[in-house]
């Protein structure tokens, strides 16, 4: 396995799309993977009630688990509720618990309450470095709504990577999605970018995946990551066993594609670093 460069600051992303179905969890936890078995250290952070990401990552979240709410809520440390992912690690995950639904209703009272994510994910990111341990990626999965849920994540991030599933309908909403970000990014959280869009679901088979992948390209450029993940049976199975398609099939399309896609990620960040741009 090739060594990836790391980060000189820890890069935080928000995996974040309206809809519903996309790719967003498979492709937070499958990033996540491919960097930290490429020797990066990653941390995920289930936002999403529903605790997907948590599953496909083998991470217990039942609701006697301590986890994201107890973060948001409580203010519990986030290195007291992250568990060390039992097949690939180096690679910790933050835990959704379906209390995590609730924390909706409950942030709405809540001073700061736009920022409770990113003040917990600070302070871990903090910790971790004065112990000469760094975190490398953090990549934190939305729920598909624009709730305090993905406010609270937008503001965490410092950069948003959209997955764009290859469909007729994939194109609907984007616009809404970034007149969001742009809201966010004037009122609470002026240095977020969207720094990468992937496509995914692409079936090499049908014109329209490609018309898709066309237009997405054409319209946002070098945004677009090179490589596309392509609709594969083995990443939809891997959650069921707890794993990500990384370790559960190494050599399939799927892991070979999250894999490169990954390591654009991580290389697009050390040729903007040499280039000074983003100083
Ligand atoms: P979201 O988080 O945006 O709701 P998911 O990542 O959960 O989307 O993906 C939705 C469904 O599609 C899941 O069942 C997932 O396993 C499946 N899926 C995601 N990416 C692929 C792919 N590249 N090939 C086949 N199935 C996929
Ligand atoms: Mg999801």
């Amino acid at each position: 396995l090739s060594e990836l460069p790391r980060p000189r600051q820890t890069r935080v992303l928000t995996v974040a799309n309206q809809k519903g179905g996309v790719g967003k969890t498979t492709t937070a936890v499958n990033m996540a993977a491919a960097l930290s078995q490429s020797g990066l250290k990653v941390l995920v952070v289930d936002m999403d009630p529903q605790g997907n990401a948590s599953t496909a990552l083998g991470i217990p979240h039942t609701g006697d688990v301590a986890g994201v709410y107890d973060v948001l809520i409580d203010g519990t440390a986030l290195a007291d509720v992250v568990q060390e992912s039992p097949s690939l690690p180096g690679l910790w995950c933050a835990p959704a618990t379906v209390d995590l639904a609730g924390a909706e209703i409950e942030l709405v009272p809540m001073v700061a309450r736009e920022g409770r994510l990113r003040k917990a994910v600070r302070v871990f990111l903090d910790e971790r470095a004065a112990t000469g341990d760094p975190i490398d990626y953090v990549f934190i999965d939305c729920p598909p709504s624009l709730g305090l849920l993905t406010i609270n994540s937008f503001v965490a991030g410092s950069e948003v990577l959209i997955p764009i599933q290859c469909e007729y309908y994939a194109l609907e909403g984007l616009s809404q999605l970034l007149t969001n970000i742009e809201l966010i990014k004037e009122h609470l959280n002026p240095s977020l970018q969207v720094s990468h869009i992937l496509l995914t679901m692409f079936d090499g088979r049908t014109r329209l995946s490609a018309q898709v992948a066309d237009e997405v390209r054409a319209h946002f450029t070098d945004t677009v990551l090179r490589t596309s993940i392509p609709r594969s049976v083995r990443i939809s199975e891997a959650p069921s066993h707890g794993e990500t398609v990384i370790t559960y099939d190494p050599i399939s399309s799927g892991a070979l594609c999250y894999l490169e896609a990954a390591k654009e990620i991580a290389r697009a960040a050390r040729a903007q670093e040499e280039g000074g741009t983003d100083e």
